[in-house]
């Protein structure tokens, strides 16, 4: 049976670090959340994301806009955010309502302040390896990886997924690892081939029940980024969870695997721009003390 890999655990020792960090800055880092609109699920995920600035140690500003918000409005105020020293991250809910460009509201967010690391700049540096933001889900699911001393140089790892939030990112940053990486999406022919091969795979679909025991290899390690609600309305991932549990060597559950520490990377990554945002504001000479 599949040891299961704790990430509220690891995500409250995240959040005593964060906290620690915090508390020893000049002043507290300020996370700029912006919500358009009334979809349930994304102001949980607001409110989540607030109680988490608590927690760290960051000051959260909310931005609760309503649903016929412009496009030019929503522009107006990123560049006034951007504009504003003591912002030190941007964060803007998807999505957003339809009449209003994501592209464009993610292009128009300064890449030192983007904290999601969505922006074409920091995805940039994903791909060249440059040091850089690194968008939460993957990150987080990194940083389970490494507290659980898997080792991914020279590993199979197959990601079920491509969205560019979490699916393409998760490739690159196994890569980076020198994993050898395959990544499987919809139109994959003979998907349990590829999966069966996988000694890390990661499955971003959301869809109950894609990856059943019979596609994973004995001793694979198994994340499941999914969040789906079963028939019963309970919050589950991609796996079977017993039967790929059953031939798994470590899995994340779902809940109370990967989620949390996506939480944790947003607020480590706000910590990050805080601290890059401080640095510039001193003077040359504390800058290049000897
Ligand atoms: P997404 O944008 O909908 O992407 C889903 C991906 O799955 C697409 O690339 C799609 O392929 C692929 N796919 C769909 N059906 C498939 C099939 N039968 N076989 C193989 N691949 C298939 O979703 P996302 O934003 O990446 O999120 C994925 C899941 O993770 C969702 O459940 C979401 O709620 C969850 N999530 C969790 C966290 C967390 O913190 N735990 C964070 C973000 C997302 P195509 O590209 O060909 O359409």
């Amino acid at each position: 049976m599949a040891i299961k890999m704790d990430g509220k655990a690891l995500a409250e020792k995240m959040r005593r670090e964060i906290r620690e960090e915090t508390a020893r800055l000049s002043r507290r880092p300020t996370l700029a959340v912006i919500l358009v609109g009334e979809d349930p699920a994304s102001q949980v995920y607001v409110r989540n994301k607030e109680k988490d600035c608590v927690e760290c140690g960051i000051l959260s500003q909310g931005y609760r806009l309503p649903e016929e918000t412009s496009e030019a409005q929503l522009l107006e105020l990123i560049g006034v955010l951007n504009d504003n020293d003591l912002v030190d991250g941007i964060l803007v809910q998807l999505p957003l309502p339809k009449h209003i460009s994501e592209q464009k509201i993610i292009h128009a967010i300064r890449p030192d302040k983007d904290v999601d690391a969505f922006h074409p700049f920091n995805v940039g540096k994903i791909v060249t390896g440059e040091a850089g933001f690194l968008p939460c889900t993957p990150a987080g699911i990194m940083e389970l990886l490494k507290e659980y001393q898997i080792e991914i140089a020279g590993k199979e790892c197959v990601v079920v997924g491509r969205s560019n939030i979490v699916g393409k990112p998760m490739a690159l940053l196994l890569l980076r690892e020198h994993g050898t990486v395959t990544i499987c999406h919809s139109k994959t022919a003979q998907l349990t081939d590829q999966t069966r091969r996988a000694d890390i795979l990661v499955s971003a679909v959301g869809k109950v029940g894609t990856i059943t025991g019979e596609m994973v290899k004995d001793g694979a390690v198994v994340i499941d980024v999914a969040m789906n609600r079963n028939a019963e309305g309970k919050l589950c991932g991609d796996c079977l969870y017993d039967e790929v549990a059953a031939k798994a060597s470590y899995i994340t559950p779902v809940p109370g695997g990967v989620g949390p520490m996506t939480r944790l990377i947003l607020m480590k990554n706000t910590l990050t721009a805080a601290q890059a945002h401080l640095d510039k504001e001193k003077k040359p000479q504390e800058r290049f003390a000897p």
